[in-house]
């Protein structure tokens, strides 16, 4: 194989989820949602399909959907996109974020991001000949907060791209207006272009507010705003995205796109178009039964003598598995399925540097609700 897949291995998420089949275990490591997703959706691509929509779509998306997005970045973020040319829809976020660093990086560059990270980014960095440089992001030992100082010092001549993610995966942060301003900062000083993945848009709790970072004076020009129907809908095996900037940058993405997948889910598109337009109120209703569910885990696992951490968003918490007497989340989790009939991932696998805090372990409660008070039984009992 060539140099660039040699050390890739296979993604500690297909790896979990085999975990869990082979034992049996509950899964709570990988992010797939146990969760329902609109009638009226499922629905419309049942007869998008049966009434023969099933083609190739133009290869920049369903003009219906370019135009949903558009609407929607509108509607809720005042950001606004002409819809042919500022707007592309992609194969998953995941084609969105590739075709983003093939567009974007010459063989040398440097990718900017924040650890602990998505495993994307370094991947995606690397498919394009570019190196991802990861700051991480300081743990209070309850949440994680921007480093701008650290942000800044890792600035070279060869960086072309920061990646940010917000809301975040795994730690659950939100990326306040003040942080959020800091990096909008270091990217104009520096010319940076800003790839911002924002799947987890809507599923932010607590009263705190999501606001994208293209959204900030001076940085939609230089931003490539990410998001899926994945999350918001939980539809995660759809692989439907889209990617919104201005029209230069998205062309480029587009280029790349194109040779990638060309196209994808002609039915899916149609759908989510209508989907996307009426979001709010399903919206609201999934964020009550994540903000539920992830009470109830992190109770659970601090009754069973965890240390659960704040997550304010997204699908995951980080727990502090030191009580249980473990020095490291990798030995911790590799026990758990047999100890506990458990699976969870190890933060440490988030974290391009060296200095990863070994004792975190991230939980993910998009699960029914009896999945998760199974597995909190079974961690209370064997405690
Ligand atoms: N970015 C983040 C932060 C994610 O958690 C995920 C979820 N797998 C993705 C991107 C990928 O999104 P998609 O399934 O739409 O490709
Ligand atoms: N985003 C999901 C997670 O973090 C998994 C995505 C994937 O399997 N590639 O668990």
């Amino acid at each position: 194989p060539a140099a660039r897949v040699r050390d890739m291995g296979t993604s500690i998420f297909t790896e979990m989820t085999e975990l869990a089949r082979r034992t049996g275990a509950v899964n709570l490591g990988q992010g797939v949602p146990e969760l329902a997703s609109p009638d009226a959706l499922l629905k419309d691509v049942a007869e998008a399909v049966l009434s023969g929509n099933n083609q190739y779509p133009p290869a920049v998306g369903f003009p219906a959907l370019r135009e949903a997005v558009a609407e929607h970045q509108l509607r809720r973020y005042g950001l606004d996109y002409n819809p042919a040319g500022e707007v592309l829809i992609t194969t998953g976020a995941t084609e969105a974020l590739a075709s983003a660093l093939l567009a974007l990086c010459d063989p040398g560059d440097e990718v900017l991001a924040f650890d602990p990270c998505y495993d994307a980014y370094a991947a995606d960095a690397r498919l394009a000949g570019a190196r991802l440089v990861a700051v991480p992001l300081v743990s209070d030992g309850d949440g994680f907060v921007l480093d701008a100082d650290a942000l800044r010092a890792a600035v070279t001549a060869r960086t072309r791209v920061l990646v940010l993610n917000t809301p975040h995966n795994p730690t659950g942060k939100v990326f306040t207006a003040e942080e959020l301003a800091a990096i909008a900062e270091i990217a104009q000083e520096h010319s940076l272009t800003v790839v911002t993945d924002e799947v987890y848009e809507h599923l932010v709790y607590n009263g705190v507010a999501h606001l994208p970072i293209a959204s900030l004076p001076g940085m939609r020009e230089r931003t490539l705003t990410i998001s899926s129907a994945g999350k918001t809908f939980s539809v995660t095996g759809w692989k439907i995205g889209w990617v919104s900037g201005p029209a230069l940058l998205v062309a480029a993405v587009a280029a790349a796109k194109q040779f990638l997948t060309y196209a994808s889910g002609t039915p899916y598109q149609e759908a989510l178009a209508r989907a996307l337009g009426s979001v709010e109120e399903w919206a609201a209703d999934l964020r009550e039964t994540l903000r539920h569910n992830r009470n109830l885990l992190s109770e659970g696992l601090t009754r069973a003598g965890l240390r659960p951490y704040r997550a304010d968003a997204g699908y995951f918490l980080q727990a502090d598995v030191r009580p249980w007497g473990y020095a490291d989340g990798v030995t911790f989790c590799r026990e758990l399925p047999e100890r506990a009939g458990v699976v969870a991932i190890p933060t440490s696998a988030f974290y391009e540097s060296a200095d990863a805090p070994v004792w975190l372990v991230r939980f993910s409660f998009c699960k029914r609700e009896e999945s998760i008070r199974t597995a909190v039984e079974q961690l209370i009992t064997v405690r």
